[in-house]
C-alpha cells in the first residue's frame, strides 16, 4: 500500500448543545463546547488498525477555524503521525460541495496516499456528502458504510460494508476513499505518550495559497447549495384519551381505542 492514510477529521458542536439560528440558518458556534465529530473516532481507530497491520503513516487533517487544532491534537493523542490544518477566510461558509474540493485539493497535495478514511458523517452537518465527495474530486473509487476492512494490499482493500437487507464485501483498486461507521472498531483512548506527543506538535497550517484553489470554487461565493430556511416542525397531534380508572371501565375504554384506530384505517 501507498505511504499514507488520511483521515478527515471535523471539529463539530457538543451535540447535547446545538443551537441554530432560525434567521440566518447557520449553527450557533459561539459559548459551545466543541469535540472531535464522535463518528470521526471511529475512522481514526480504522485507520490505526490498519497501521498496526500494514504499517504506514497516517496524517489527520481538518478544515475549520483555528480552534480545530485542538480536534487534530486529540487525534494525534489517540497516535495519528501527523496533521494538517486547512484553514482561511476564503474557505468560511463552504457547503459540502466545496469543502469536499478543499480537503481533496489538501489530499492531493499530501500525495502518497492508499487510503482517505472518513467518518460516516458529520453529527452537524449530518449529510454523510463529504467522503462520497472527495472520491469524485480525486476521481477515486468510493466505499460507504464500511463495517470492517478484510484485507489491504498494495493495490487492493477489501472490506465488508452494510447494506439495508445484509453485508457485502467489496474489493477496490486503491487509492480509495472508505467512510465507516461504529461497527470498525471501538476507538481506543488517548495514551499520556500520545497526549505529551500532541502537546508538542506543531499542527500545520495551510490556506489557499498553499492549495490555490479558485477562489470562486470555494467559501460562501463558491457553495451551490444554501441553507434557505431552517425551522422546528410543529407537531400537531388530535389525540384521543381512553381512561381506565376501574376495572369496568377497561372493557369501554379498549372499545373506544379500537373504534378510534379502526377510523384510522389501522385496525381492520
Ligand atoms: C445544503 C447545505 C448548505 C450549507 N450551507 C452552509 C453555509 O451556507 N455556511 C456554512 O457555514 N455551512 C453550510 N453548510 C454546512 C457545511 O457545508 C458542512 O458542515 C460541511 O460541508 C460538512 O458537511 P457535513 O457536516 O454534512 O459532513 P458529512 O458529509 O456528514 O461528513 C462526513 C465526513 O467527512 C469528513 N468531514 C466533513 N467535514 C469536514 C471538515 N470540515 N474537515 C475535515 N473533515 C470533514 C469527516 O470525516 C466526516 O465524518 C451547508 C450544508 C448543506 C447540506
Amino acid at each position: 500500500m501507498a505511504n499514507k492514510i488520511v483521515v478527515p477529521i471535523k471539529q463539530v458542536p457538543e451535540t447535547k448543545s446545538v443551537k441554530m439560528d432560525e434567521k440566518t440558518g447557520t449553527v450557533i458556534r459561539e459559548g459551545v463546547d466543541s469535540i472531535v465529530n464522535p463518528l470521526d473516532l471511529y475512522a481514526i481507530e480504522a485507520a490505526l488498525r490498519l497501521r498496526d497491520r500494514y504499517g504506514g503513516e497516517i496524517v489527520g487533517i481538518s478544515m475549520g477555524p483555528k480552534k480545530s487544532v485542538k480536534a487534530l491534537k486529540e487525534a494525534v493523542s489517540m497516535g495519528v503521525d501527523s496533521a494538517i490544518l486547512l484553514s482561511d477566510r476564503a474557505f468560511a461558509g463552504s457547503d459540502t460541495w466545496a469543502t469536499s474540493l478543499i480537503l481533496a485539493s489538501a489530499i492531493r497535495k499530501i500525495g502518497d496516499f492508499g487510503l482517505v478514511v472518513c467518518g460516516e458523517r458529520a453529527t452537524d452537518g449530518d449529510t454523510g456528502q463529504v467522503g462520497p465527495g472527495i472520491a469524485s474530486f480525486l476521481g477515486i473509487p468510493a466505499l460507504t458504510y464500511v463495517s470492517r476492512i478484510q484485507d489491504l494490499s498494495d493495490k487492493l482493500c477489501r472490506a465488508e460494508r452494510l447494506i439495508e437487507d445484509g453485508r457485502e464485501i467489496l474489493e477496490t483498486s486503491l487509492p480509495a476513499v472508505l467512510t465507516v461507521i461504529k461497527e470498525a472498531g471501538e476507538p481506543r483512548l488517548p495514551t499520556l505518550r500520545g497526549k505529551k506527543r500532541a502537546k508538542d506538535l506543531d499542527v500545520q497550517i495551510w490556506g489557499n495559497d498553499e492549495l490555490g484553489i479558485d477562489p470562486d470554487k470555494i467559501g460562501l461565493k463558491g457553495s451551490p447549495t444554501r441553507v434557505v430556511k431552517i425551522y422546528r416542525p410543529k407537531v400537531a397531534r388530535k389525540c384521543t384519551i381512553a381512561e381506565a380508572k376501574d376495572e369496568a371501565s377497561v372493557g369501554p375504554a379498549v372499545d373506544r381505542m379500537c373504534g378510534f384506530l379502526a377510523d384510522k384505517g389501522v385496525l381492520q
